[in-house]
């Protein structure tokens, strides 16, 4: 076993922290990300919405890694982001109408990326339930385009 120094002791505290993100740790998250998205506001429009593509492909490809990620200081792009935000999710019991803007947005992240994915056996969370869902939706949506394909 490796004996971690006492820099990397403290980031793994701290990570393990993150993780554990509820009550007040978690309105902490929740601001800090409010207060990203502000700055990111604050960037010229064009820019932001180049980033914003940039950034969801990424985000996605997180979410697939995250599912296979053991590593508790992954240096993965976004993989310590996304993996909180798993933890958080587990533990979030949202009082606010319409739910907490933290699951929405990892909720939808997994929709983005169940939209993409090929894989029939893939392992990130909700994913198969995403497109079963999806799929029926097209089925109906087929139907009610053509009310003949129905017999
Ligand atoms: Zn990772
Ligand atoms: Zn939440
Ligand atoms: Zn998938």
């Amino acid at each position: 076993m490796v004996m971690a120094s006492g820099e990397e002791k403290q980031q793994i505290r701290a990570a393990e922290h993150l993780l554990m993100a509820s009550g007040e740790d978690h309105k902490r998250l929740t601001d800090y990300l409010e207060a990203q998205s502000i700055r990111e506001e604050q960037i010229c429009r064009e820019e932001e919405e180049e980033e914003e593509v940039v950034q969801a492909t990424q985000l996605q490809r997180t979410i697939v890694h995250v599912t296979d990620c053991r590593t508790l200081l992954c240096s993965y792009p976004f993989c310590l982001i996304v993996k909180s935000q798993f933890y958080h999710v587990v533990g979030c019991r949202p009082r606010i109408p319409g739910g907490c803007p933290l699951c929405n947005k990892l909720g939808f992240l997994l929709h983005l990326h169940a939209l993409d994915c090929q894989q029939s056996q893939c392992r990130t969370p909700c994913c198969r339930d995403l497109k079963d869902r999806h799929q029926q939706q097209q089925r109906q949506h087929v139907m009610n385009l053509d009310p003949l394909s129905g017999f």
